[in-house]
């Protein structure tokens, strides 16, 4: 089995190139299907989602458009956990429906707070796409439309997912090894 170290932790492979692409275009076809007609406007959410993002939207044979945001959770100075702004939103998304890309759904916070701030600019409709889900972490009712992965959980780094910051560039999903 191949193990990588990424700073001070070794990780075992996990997931192949050829498995998360394969996983990736069952979610497109899916999405080409649901929005058959529709013009979805992606909103991908950095850092994480930049490789999921680029690989399934080349799945995406409707007419489209791309997006992307960070998320901040800045109070004044202080970060305070939850994410109250969404940075880099460049378009209206008044009566659009909108598929938020996301690198992994681990307890929900993160997600459920990103909705709640697009629900509030006016869209038609809002669903979530997901490389990675961790349902075992998952602790929000909202539903996550369309999963790439489920994994259990444990860490891991990868395929866009860092570890303090590394680990973005590898080509397959590595886990932490116990
Ligand atoms: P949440 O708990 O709010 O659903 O997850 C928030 C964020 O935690 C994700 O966007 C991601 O940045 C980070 N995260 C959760 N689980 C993992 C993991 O296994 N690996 C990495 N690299 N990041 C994770």
């Amino acid at each position: 089995m191949r193990e990588i170290t990424v700073l001070d932790k070794t990780f075992k492979l996990f997931k192949s190139e050829d498995e998360i692409r394969a996983s990736i275009k069952v979610i497109a076809e899916t999405i080409n299907t649901d929005y058959q007609g529709k013009t979805p406007l992606f909103i991908g959410v950095l850092n994480g989602c930049f490789l999921f993002a680029a690989d399934l939207i080349r799945e995406i044979s409707l007419d489209c458009e791309i997006s992307f945001v960070k998320v901040a959770s800045y109070k004044g100075m202080k970060s305070t956990g939850e994410v109250n702004q969404l940075i880099g939103l460049d378009r209206s998304l008044e009566g659009r429906d909108i598929i938020i890309l996301e690198d992994i759904v681990d307890t929900g916070n993160t997600i459920e707070n990103i909705v709640d701030l697009l629900e509030k600019a006016g869209c038609k409709s809002i669903r979530i796409a997901t490389f990675l889900l961790k349902p075992e972490a998952y602790k929000k009712s909202i539903n996550i439309d369309y999963v790439s992965m489920e994994i259990p959980n444990k860490f891991v780094v990868g395929y866009g997912l860092d570890y303090d910051g590394f680990g973005r560039n590898i080509k397959e999903l590595f886990v932490l090894k116990d």
